[in-house]
């Protein structure tokens, strides 16, 4: 039987990796171990304040109790059905995820990038329905990441990402974001679909401003394109809203979601309206793996706990909190401030990658987005007193720099 050696030091453990493992990743010196709540602890016992939360993902924070009862529980039960077959927390779930968002249907994926290669097909679909076969553009915006498979990479416009794997799939344009006046050139009748994030994650904590969505909105219907809201990483509470778009009152016609949803385990959604989901027919799309009873069970729990009124009142005050504290750090490194919720970026004057080095000395977990910029995204739970300890330990690192 296989069992995992817990009796490994770190050093055998990372050369394990750096000998087995297809190098695409810059990981951290330490190898972790286990975590409870905002901590995360590395094989040597050390203890690390979470503030990345694995990319916005872990809004539970690590080991939820009830989290790991449901999974338990739904291991026990059934794990993998296939889409083949109806299950209960599939059906659950997508109640719940129509229930309290603009949408009327839901299709479950794996991941934010598969989410988003469906919401391309379901777009192209929908225009190819209409009769409208010229009708295949796509737009994006400059600083978008969507994700890392050919059709979401192709709206991903960073060199370092895209240069190696081209051709890309075509029919892309990328145009300048919160940029009104330049809506009109790059969204044309031969625009299918335009993909943005209201609140641009890895691209540097960029909130698309509301005039701006209303402008995109009416380009969207002026010429009959539909507006897909890339909210993997924006959505489900982060904002401290459970939704990053409804601040705009801005509907879009499919959402993509994924990274929190179930609380670690791997999942992805696109939400559309009955208008778009009504072209798509039984064969068109399909996945082997997603929307699991085991990964739906668990998501059913996250999303319960997440969509709570206090669970999201929480989370604004404690963004608010955070925000306040991280303006008054006092150093000269420090260039701006911004951000909502629980999603604050830090924009310094340094690569942000010194700082996060440092953090591991200091015991913190963080993430860039960005060459300069700190990504501030902790795990949904973080209470003031972490946010106090996060705000004294970066505002040492920056003394030190
Ligand atoms: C992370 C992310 C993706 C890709 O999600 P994966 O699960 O890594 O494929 C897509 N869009 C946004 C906005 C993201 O933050």
């Amino acid at each position: 039987m296989f069992t995992t050696h817990d009796d490994l030091t770190a050093a055998q453990v990372i050369a394990l990796e750096n000998g087995h493992l297809i190098q695409t990743y810059a990981r951290a010196p330490f190898v972790l171990s286990h975590g409870q709540g905002m901590t995360a602890f590395d094989t040597e016992g050390k203890a690390y304040l979470d503030f990345m939360a694995g990319i916005a993902v872990n809004a539970l924070g690590h080991a939820d109790s009830g989290m790991a009862a449901v999974l338990a529980e739904q291991a026990n039960k059934l794990v993998h059905t296939s889409n083949l077959y109806y299950t209960i927390p599939q059906a659950q779930l997508a109640q719940k995820l129509v229930k309290n968002s603009f949408a009327d249907r839901v299709f479950f994926t794996n991941s934010g990038t598969e989410a988003n290669e469906g919401a391309i097909k379901f777009a192209r679909k929908f225009a190819r329905a209409a009769g409208s076969d010229h009708k295949t553009g796509i737009v994006c915006f400059e600083h978008a990441f969507h994700g890392r498979t050919m059709g979401s990479l192709a709206l991903t416009p960073k060199p370092q990402y895209q240069d190696a794997f081209k051709p890309l799939m075509p029919d892309v344009t990328v145009a300048p974001f919160n940029d009104i006046a330049a809506l009109e050139t790059a969204i044309t009748e031969d625009t299918c679909a335009v993909f943005i994030e209201p609140i641009q994650g890895e691209g540097g904590i960029h909130p698309a401003n509301t005039e701006f969505l209303k402008a995109l909105r009416a380009r969207c219907d002026a010429v009959g394109a539909l507006l897909v809201y890339d909210e993997v990483q924006c959505g489900l509470g982060r904002t401290g809203d459970l939704w990053a778009y409804t601040a705009s009152g801005v509907n879009p016609d499919m959402m993509t979601l994924a990274k929190p949803l179930a609380g670690g385990l791997p999942i992805g959604a696109i939400l559309a309206t009955e208008r778009v989901a009504a072209v798509l027919k039984p064969g068109d799309h399909g996945s082997t793996f997603a929307g699991g009873p085991l990964i739906t069970a668990v998501a059913n729990y996250v999303f319960d706990r997440i969509s709570q009124p206090q669970f999201l009142a929480h989370v604004r005050e404690t963004g608010e909190y955070l925000k306040e504290r991280l303006e008054e750090i006092n150093s000269p490194h420090i260039v701006e401030v911004r951000g909502r919720g629980l999603m604050m970026g830090v924009e310094f004057d340094i690569p942000s990658a010194d700082v996060i080095k440092k953090g591991y000395d200091h015991g913190l977990l963080m993430v860039g987005s960005g060459q300069f910029v700190l990504r501030v995204i902790p795990p949904l739970i973080a209470e003031k007193q972490h946010c106090d300890q996060f705000v004294e330990r970066l505002g040492q690192i920056l003394t030190e720099l």
